[in-house]
């Protein structure tokens, strides 16, 4: 595996590539890796000649000082992994690399109506400084594929938003999300838990299909649901919940009970000591 950490040299390495016709897939990350990034990279190898994975923690898609300060970083276990798997290259720039003037850090783009709602509402600012990132490794990297989590759901319907507005000629690969034996999302942030937080932690993807299995058996309104899920949170002493939603899983808009046949997405956002996680599942 070849490691940049330079945009220059990066770029350099690519245009021979392009030259060679080769097609390109980007699996970008902020590290930390576990077996759902390792899905991802598995795809592209999968699906291209020439798969490159990005890892950096980027600062502006950070809307606490904590959150940034404790997010693990773990890059030589990472290159190791990558290495195991046979990727072909992976950049690591440093914030300097990536954010050399305003250009990119100071973009304003418009989210619409995702900044909101859910992820955009909670955490100001996050949509805008993922676009930006995003958007500065698809100048660098101009992929033919990009390869994104299901978990992420919001973050895929920004990216696919700012492709769309930028012409950007990259298609958008959606993978399902990885999970652990007791049905835990794998993320980064799980290695932040305590021991017992870990044990708690797949309380979220119960509720998740707590909530799913009453919207496919019908007979409760969305909000009597939601309201449900919302009282059992409150009973558990470990969790903060941030929010519960049922919505479109076109658009992630609000959805009334008669909207038959529309798919759909529950989303939840909850704190478990300080660690802040979110998972999503598909009805049906
Ligand atoms: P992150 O390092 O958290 O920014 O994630 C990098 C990419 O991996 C994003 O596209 C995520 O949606 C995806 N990802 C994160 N967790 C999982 C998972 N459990 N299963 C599949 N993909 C994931």
């Amino acid at each position: 595996m070849k490691i940049f950490t330079s945009a220059q040299e990066l770029n350099y390495e690519l245009k021979n590539t392009a030259l060679a016709g080769l097609k390109l897939g980007f699996v970008p990350t902020m590290g930390a890796l576990h077996s759902g990034h390792i899905s991802l990279i598995k795809k592209s190898k999968e699906q291209t000649d020439l798969t490159i994975c990005s890892i950096f923690v980027n600062p502006t898609q950070f809307n606490e000082v904590l959150d940034f300060a404790q997010y693990p970083r773990t890059n030589p276990e990472d290159i190791s992994i990558l290495e195991s798997n046979s990727c072909d290259i992976l950049f690591m720039p440093s914030v300097e690399e990536m954010y050399p003037d305003k250009t990119y850090e100071s973009i304003n783009f418009d989210v619409g109506n995702l900044n909101k709602i859910l992820e955009g509402n909670h955490r100001p600012g996050h949509f805008n400084g993922v676009a930006a990132v995003v958007k500065r490794l698809l100048d660098l990297v101009q992929p033919s594929v990009m390869y994104l989590g299901q978990k992420d759901f919001q973050q895929v319907l920004v990216l696919k938003k700012l492709i769309k507005d930028f012409e950007i000629p990259v298609n958008i690969v959606v993978c399902e999300t990885l999970r652990e034996a007791d049905g835990l999302a794998m993320s980064s942030r799980n290695r932040l838990l305590t021991i017992e937080e870990r044990k708690e932690a797949p309380f979220i993807f119960s509720q998740l299909n707590k909530a799913k299995e009453e919207v496919i058996k019908g007979g409760k309104s969305y909000d009597e649901i939601r309201e449900e899920v919302i009282t059992t949170f409150k009973a558990h002493s470990l969790f903060t919940l941030e929010y519960i939603d049922i919505c479109s899983a076109v658009d992630l808009s609000p959805v009334k009970e008669n909207m038959n046949n529309h798919s759909l997405v529950i989303c939840i956002a909850a704190r478990l000591g300080t660690v802040r996680l979110i998972d999503n599942v598909l009805v049906p």
